[in-house]
């Protein structure tokens, strides 16, 4: 028989998909090179790439006796970590605290409470020195006893995790052949440890970060940009700032328009930093393609799943309201040349 006796064992081991329509290549023929390899994490057990750092986060504390048995983890975070550290949690018996501000939408509060959490909603409008605000709520109660906080921003588990597992699993699904990996950035986590990985078997390998125009990996000071999970206003631990040989900028509207093209032309239901990073492969297999070099083989890691993003992303009113198109323009309106 076949089976595993936990869902934490399905995490990880995600497939390669080939990229074929939405790439645009130049003679029109999918078959011809560049290969895009997209490297499917919303397949993961809790629906995105964040399972493979909480477990190994968790795991990790509980060898070092920081996280005992019967203890209570605490982070601020409603997104995909959170999900990945409730599923963990529940399967290894712990409890699960998370903070968030109260602008984070119901459906994400309720999904991990779905899975036992506990959620604690704070006040947006008051100051960061304000007892009841995000930041303090958070101290207060990761310094009760038998309280550990993963913080994946300075965590180094987030990237060995990727490091020792995300890292090994593309070279052997690419049998070393991969010559460009691309990611959106940021914790830093799946770049830092990936990119480390594959240029420590191969050199050569060209390691490229996405980044929403605006955030500090593309130079910016952390302008507000609508994709979410990527960019940042700061320089967080867990991002290795000599790892990426690049940074390919993009803006909000070409990332929500591919992210639709994945849906309707690759039936890939993925979500923003998805499509951002997807996008700034395919400008990347069109320069490569412009130099002749069809035999380059890019991986790009596509964090979660789009079923988290229908009222936004995937929502006409929603784009209209941002000024972004909604569909409907042929493909290369929507994306522009590239
Ligand atoms: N996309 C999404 C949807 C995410 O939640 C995250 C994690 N913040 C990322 C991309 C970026 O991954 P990392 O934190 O490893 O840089």
């Amino acid at each position: 028989m076949e089976y595993v006796n936990s869902l934490i064992d399905l995490i990880g081991n995600t497939p390669l998909l080939r990229l074929g329509r939405t790439l645009d290549l130049p003679s029109g023929d999918t078959q011809a090179g560049p290969l895009v390899l997209a490297k499917v994490e919303y397949l993961n057990p809790g629906g995105s790439v964040k399972d493979r750092i909480a477990t190994r986060m968790i795991e990790a504390a509980e060898a070092s006796g920081a996280l005992q048995p019967g203890g209570t983890i605490v982070e601020p975070t409603s997104g995909n970590t959170g999900v990945g550290l409730a599923m963990v949690a529940q399967q290894k018996g712990y409890k699960c605290v998370f903070v968030c501000p109260d602008k984070v939408s119901e459906d994400k509060r309720n999904v991990l409470k779905a899975y036992g959490a506990e959620v604690v909603v704070c006040p947006t409008a008051v100051p960061p020195e304000h007892p009841d605000s995000y930041y303090n709520v958070s101290d207060r109660l990761a310094s009760q006893p038998g309280a550990w906080k993963p913080d994946q921003y300075s965590n180094p588990n987030n990237p060995r995790s990727h490091y020792e597992d995300t890292g090994p699993e593309i070279w052997r699904q690419t049998e070393g052949r991969i010559t460009h990996f691309v990611a959106g950035v940021g914790t830093g986590g799946t770049i830092s440890g990936i990119g480390r990985y594959l240029k420590e078997q191969n050199p050569d390998i060209q390691v490229i970060g996405a980044d929403p125009a605006g955030s500090v990996y593309s130079g910016g000071t952390g302008r507000p940009y609508l994709v979410e999970g990527v960019g940042e206003d700061f320089w967080p631990e867990t991002y290795d700032r000599g790892v990426a040989d690049r940074i390919i900028e993009v803006s909000d509207a070409d990332s929500f328009a591919f992210t639709r093209r994945l849906a309707r032309e690759e039936a890939l239901l993925v979500g923003g930093s998805s499509g951002m990073a997807a996008y700034a492969a395919k400008q990347l297999a069109h320069e490569l393609a412009a130099a002749g070099r069809t035999d380059a083989v890019i991986v790009v890691l596509l964090p979660d799943s789009g079923r988290g993003y229908l009222t936004k992303v995937f929502n006409d009113a929603w784009l209209a309201q941002y000024g972004f198109p909604t569909g409907g323009e042929t493909p290369s309106q929507t994306v522009g040349e590239v």
